[in-house]
């Protein structure tokens, strides 16, 4: 839903009739717009292309207008509808231009009069000319306690008659866009519920209705878009948590129409063929035989299954798991070079630039001599070295394109595609995986890797379509991480160490805090505590800055010094998170530690631990310590697990965070939520599995109800 906007402070002229509109945005819009092309146009925003949408189109949430709330018993912080006359407008100038109207109440018991102020920022002069001393006003909105008493801003007001009726049901607030009031969706979605049954008909048969004890969908889509008048409390909570039978209803359908699609994707995905890609063990033979370890028996298992993929006809999409450090890109460049015997090309992909360099780096080492050629590819190319590249991977005279999201680009000709790895694939936003899968990726076998382990909620749902490889073994010799909790009062004790360390060869990491609110000051304290280092360590030690404003060439040149040793500590933003492998570097510092998640700090911590040293990680806190902190700084040092890391993890976040659709805006589920329906959502399997059995008409019809072409409903 994040797209649409919230229509908090809409209008409800739906059930007043003749209110005003109290923000410009309803008003003017609303009413230069003829309807017809323009409201076409604004469903279309919203996702709604057929009447069967909106149907679907289900309120946010619902106004109680039912109510008038007297002045003297207003509370704070919530939103009320209330009523008074007005004793005075005003148009202020300071602190900047705005309507101000004081409302009255006769008196209160003890005689006192009661005011309420209503302020408007924007305003339209007929706004102001309706709100002229002596009127009776209905309003509603949220009081908040301001400078000259209690206040509402921007609220919703109707001039009324004393005593004129209320409504008698909750008003629904709909998802809308800019442009489009309330009212008219109100009415549109009326018109739409009134006109043709077959709309709200029912697509489960009925036997299934009845085993799952559901809500026939009509009623439920009727009970959402209309509550029924006088809720009591219950039913209202239920309502506005959406744990009422109706939503259940419409949450269980969205979840089987997910569960249909998969499946559907996945038969599809079985007729599809793909390059099979038999090779010959040539290339790589000689690469097992010159890397300067032996694979561990995890990495051997992985490698089969892989190999095993890429020789069949249908495209793989495999989902390869392991923890930070267990060796997952040796055995994505085995799966490339399989590829490669096989006369196919690679489309190596890492969701940063600095990783990206890393594996180009790490692969040209790796094949040196060998008869591959690599191109590199980024945004942040030159031209002329980006048409190069391109030209390369077009010619198919490289047969291995390293890089970031930059090669899923149209512009990026891959004639003989033969297989496409994501490295961190969870670090790639929603909307440039969806696309990496569109591409003609379609064709090719997919490999996709990640260190953190996916939600149960998510492998039965957006992830059902993949196979999933887990490395549950890391490479021998490891020595694990040392934590330690600083107190940052002990901050100088730590820099003599890190000295000291320096001075005898090894290398660190200092990372800098997260700053949620700004890119902005992280990257300003990381100026900072570069300074601060630089100052306290000298130059001998020599100190260097990586952060993500920097040009990729200078993040590149940094990254080369600290690899080469020519630096003995590195001051980073977390842009270090993933993937950068330096095994000289043994020693890790995090300032602020306790505004890391735990995900991060996991994924930092594991920067260091890859060599032959013993390594140590010192997270930095400082004082006082939330209750969340304190939990997540005591399982980070407590366990150096990835996947119980991650289950502590979910527990403090909830899987939707996993899926990065919040932030994307991608509304992938509307209805369910994966935190909270998992129960939901394995019935909803079965229930798809029944349908698709014994049922096949009814999963079409259903899953044409709520696919209509324009959702997706499985990630890659
Ligand atoms: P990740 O799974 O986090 O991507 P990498 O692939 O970066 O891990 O591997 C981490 C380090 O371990 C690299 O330096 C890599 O060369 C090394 N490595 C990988 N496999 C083995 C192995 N079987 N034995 C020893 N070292 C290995
Ligand atoms: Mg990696």
């Amino acid at each position: 839903m994040a797209k649409a906007k919230s229509g908090k402070r809409a209008s409800t002229e739906g059930t007043l009739a003749d209110l005003v509109p109290a923000g410009p945005s309803a008003s003017a819009a609303e009413k230069s717009k003829a309807p017809g092309r323009g409201l076409h146009d604004q469903l279309v925003k919203l996702g709604i292309a057929r009447d069967q949408d909106l149907v679907l189109h289900l309120p946010l949430r619902y106004e109680d207008h039912t109510r008038v709330v007297p002045l003297s018993a207003l509370a704070l912080g919530v939103e009320q509808q209330t009523e008074g006359t007005i004793v005075s407008t005003d148009v202020q100038f300071r602190p900047r231009r705005q309507l101000v109207c004081m409302l009255e109440e006769g008196a209160d018991e003890r005689g006192a009069r009661v005011q309420l102020v209503l302020r408007f920022f924007h305003f339209y002069p007929n706004q102001q000319k309706a709100l002229t001393r002596g009127r009776r006003v209905r309003v509603y909105g949220e009081v908040r306690e301001g400078h000259f008493g209690r206040e509402i801003v921007h609220p919703q007001f109707k001039v009324i008659d004393e005593g004129a009726p209320l409504p008698d049901r909750l008003t629904p607030v709909y998802p809308t866009t800019a442009g489009l009031g309330q009212e008219t969706l109100r009415k549109v979605v009326a018109r739409t519920l009134a006109s043709d049954p077959a709309l709200t008909g029912e697509t489960l048969p009925d036997w299934l209705v009845a085993r799952e004890h559901l809500w026939k969908f009509s009623d439920a889509v009727r009970f959402l878009h209309t509550p029924p008048p006088r809720l009591n409390p219950l039913t209202r909570r239920a309502l506005d948590e959406r744990t009422h039978p109706a939503w259940t209803r419409l949450k269980f359908d969205e979840l089987i129409a997910q569960q249909l699609s998969l499946k559907a994707h996945r038969k599809t995905r079985a007729a599809r063929h793909a390059p099979v890609l038999t090779g010959t063990g040539a290339l790589t033979g000689a690469l097992l035989a010159r890397i300067p370890f032996k694979l561990t028996r995890a990495q051997q298992k992985v490698w089969r299954e892989i190999s095993h993929d890429l020789k069949r006809a249908t495209p793989m999409q495999r989902l390869l798991q392991g923890d930070v450090g267990s060796g997952k890109t040796i055995v994505a460049a085995l799966a490339a070079l399989q590829a490669i015997e096989s006369g196919r090309q690679v489309a190596f992909m890492a969701p940063t630039e600095i990783l990206a360099e890393q594996h180009y780096r790490k692969l040209t080492q790796w094949l040196e001599g060998l008869p591959v050629n690599i191109a590199w590819l980024t945004g942040g190319l030159p031209a002329k070295e980006r048409r190069k590249s391109l030209e390369a991977i077009a010619s198919g005279d490289a047969m291995l394109a390293v890089g970031t999201h930059a090669l899923f680009e149209d512009e990026v000709e891959l004639p003989r595609l033969g297989l496409a790895i994501v490295d961190e694939q969870h670090r790639f936003g929603v909307a440039q995986r969806l696309k990496l899968r569109g591409k003609a990726m379609g064709e090719a076998h997919q490999l996709m890797m990640s260190a953190t382990p996916i939600p149960r909620t998510l492998a039965m749902t957006f992830y059902a379509d993949l196979d999933v490889s887990v490395l549950d073994e890391m490479p021998p010799g490891r020595q694990p991480v040392k934590t330690h909790l600083v107190n940052n009062k002990r901050r100088a004790e730590l820099v003599d160490r890190v000295r000291k360390a320096c001075a005898e060869g090894r290398q660190a990491y200092w990372v800098c805090p997260l700053i949620e609110e700004s890119e902005k000051l992280e990257l300003q304290t990381a100026v900072a505590l570069h300074a601060e280092l630089e100052a306290t360590l000298g130059p001998k030690i020599g100190v260097g800055l990586l952060h993500g404003r920097m040009k990729p060439g200078a993040k590149a040149k940094v990254m080369a010094d600290f690899v080469a040793r020519k630096i003995g500590v590195l001051v980073a933003t977390t842009v270090i998170e993933v993937g950068v492998d330096v095994p000289n570097a043994s020693l890790m510092a995090i300032e602020h530690a306790e505004r890391f998640g735990l995900a991060q700090l996991h994924q930092l911590r594991g920067r260091v631990g890859r060599g032959a040293d013993e390594s140590v990680c010192f997270l930095l806190f400082e004082e006082p310590l939330t209750d969340t902190a304190k939990a997540r700084l005591k399982v980070i040092y407590e366990s150096s697990d990835g996947f119980e890391i991650a289950r502590a993890d979910l527990l403090i976040r909830g899987p939707g965070e996993f899926l990065g659709a919040r932030q994307s805006g991608v509304p992938l589920l509307r209805f369910a939520d994966l935190d909270k329906d998992v129960a939901l959502i394995e019935k909803a399997r079965d229930a798809a599995d029944a349908l698709l059995q014994k049922e096949p008409a009814a999963a079409d019809a259903h899953l044409a109800r709520w696919l209509g072409g324009r959702e997706e409903f499985v990630k890659a």
